[in-house]
């Protein structure tokens, strides 16, 4: 729609210009550092940032109502910048203008409802968001969109040249990485470090595919960060993991998605978020919070993190009950099929805390939980989801298992409604569910198939003596008369079709 065609008093908040002030915050020291170059830890403490915008009173005075029409409106604007997370650009980095913007169609995902069938299995009525939907088909673009696009913003006018964007990765922000990183002209080249045989072959053809240089490193993805915390600290390399703030900025566009799909009517909903280095579950309370604040939800949903059990370290973290005697400790993980949360020493984990301490101050200690499944819990949980009509990954999966949990075990009320967070594509993560089908899942894995779940092709071979089609060679019409006889007989005896009269 073109801009004067919509209601005069929308007009002038519309199309966002650049503004604000920004600064990098310390949760740990409360510092603030300048924005002008990259940091991604505090150079008094050392501790990860946040990105504050310093007057974000300003925004206070637009009314929460006018808010939502803004942002409700802007989602028929034909401008490619505001197509995407930049929708909502005065929370999400308004120091970028809207040309700096690069958008390559992530955002915007589909919030798909459970059918009864599948409500009924998890014990409450909820929707999938389906995050695998995203260009590289992972939620990681939400970040590395307004990652890149800061990035472009210093190229184009900071006088930044020569960035070498570079991560550590479980698979999918190696993916997004490069994908964002390949459209840039010029002033952009990207290198991604992975955990040797740590990531599926579809997420190790992803930044292949873009023209990244891959490198990899034995051992897991923890160890694979460390190296890339080296190289950030010592050399001049872009670091595009979620310790960089602009990542979380972000990925906090998935709740003002949420909010907006249910008419900022969210107070009696339950979000369900995979956890892994953490970085997610922190943009979606930041994103919650921010809304909560400046009035365009009247409530808070309420959050549930799931960790499997064979990598855990914050759901144990919050076992503990009394806030003074919680110690954080990093775990030593174990072969996961949510391999995308395979982290035993979560980057965000001082984010984390702090913003699940704010949360429960507003909206209560239960506002806040951490589930933890079992690895087969995981696997039936994508089976039966992908086998109802979604199309969701094995954190997906994991999700699903966590609300099913939350819910048997009183946690998630059976009346609340549950989003639950579909992070990546099926696709990616298909050698989990041919493990499953093949029944060859390593013994680490703990995963016994189930029969009902399990699936597996069917060869329709014809017995010597009639003739097979061979791919490039023409069939006498004679013997394909005798061979269409045999193929179609033997499908519709394993279908058990009936004639027709
Ligand atoms: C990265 C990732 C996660 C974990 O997210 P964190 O921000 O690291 O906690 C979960 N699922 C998928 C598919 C991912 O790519
Ligand atoms: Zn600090």
């Amino acid at each position: 729609m073109k801009i004067d065609q919509f209601p005069e008093h929308i007009r002038p908040y519309l199309v966002p210009r650049a503004g604000g002030e920004y600064a990098y915050e310390c949760f740990s020291c409360g510092r603030e550092h300048g924005i002008e170059r990259l940091l991604y830890t505090c150079p008094d403490c050392g501790s990860v940032l946040m990105i504050k915008d310093l007057e974000w009173s300003r925004l206070k005075r637009i009314p929460g109502s006018l808010w939502r029409e803004i942002f409700d409106y802007r989602s028929m604007l034909t401008l490619p910048a505001l197509r995407g997370i930049y929708r909502y650009h005065e929370l999400i980095g308004s120091v970028i203008p809207p040309e700096s913007v690069v958008w390559l169609g992530e955002g915007y995902t589909p919030v798909v409802a459970a059918n009864a069938v599948l409500c009924d299995w998890a014990g409450c009525a909820f929707f999938f968001k389906n995050d695998g939907q995203n260009p590289s088909a992972s939620f990681k673009d939400r970040g590395m969109a307004s990652a890149f696009s800061y990035l472009n913003y210093l190229i184009g006018h900071r006088g930044m040249e020569d960035v070498l964007a570079i991560c550590a990765s479980t698979g999918d922000t190696s993916a997004s990485a490069a994908l964002y990183g390949s459209y840039f002209v010029h002033g952009v080249k990207s290198a991604v470090l992975l955990p040797h045989g740590k990531v599926t072959p579809q997420q190790l053809g992803q930044p292949l595919g873009s023209g990244a240089r891959v490198i990899e490193i034995p051992g897991v993805f923890d160890d694979c960060m460390k190296v890339v915390e080296y190289l950030s600290e010592h050399y001049s390399v872009a670091l595009m993991n979620s310790k960089n703030a602009w990542r979380i900025l972000g990925q906090e566009s998935y709740s003002y998605e949420i909010a907006q799909a249910f008419d900022y009517e969210i107070g009696d909903l339950a979000v369900f978020v995979p956890i892994g280095n953490a970085g997610n579950i922190t943009a979606v309370l930041q994103g919650f919070l921010k809304l909560h604040d400046l009035g365009i939800i009247p409530a808070l949903p309420a959050v549930f993190g799931v960790q499997s059990e064979h990598a855990n370290p914050v759901y144990l973290y919050y076992l503990e009950p009394e806030r003074e005697k919680r110690r954080f400790r990093p775990v030593t993980v174990r072969p996961s099929v949510a391999q995308a949360a395979m982290i035993g020493n979560p980057v965000s984990m001082p984010r984390v805390v702090k913003l699940v301490e704010e949360y429960r101050l507003r909206a209560g200690e239960d506002a806040v939980r951490v589930v933890e499944v079992s690895e087969q819990e995981i696997m039936d949980a994508m089976l039966t989801a992908n086998r109802n009509g979604h199309i969701v990954c094995t954190q997906g999966g994991e999700c699903l298992a966590g609300c099913r949990k939350a819910v048997a075990s009183g946690m998630q009320a059976a009346g609340r409604r549950a989003v639950l967070d579909a992070t990546a594509h099926a696709l990616k993560f298909s050698v989990f569910q041919d493990k499953y089908f093949s029944d060859s899942f390593e013994p680490e894995y703990e995963v016994v198939p189930k029969a009902e779940l399990r699936n597996a092709p069917v060869l329709v071979s014809p017995p010597d003596g009639v003739p097979k089609p061979v791919p490039g060679r023409e069939m006498p019409p004679e013997d394909f008369r005798r061979f269409l006889a045999f193929a179609s007989g033997a499908v519709a005896e394993l279908l058990g079709l009936k004639r027709k009269q």
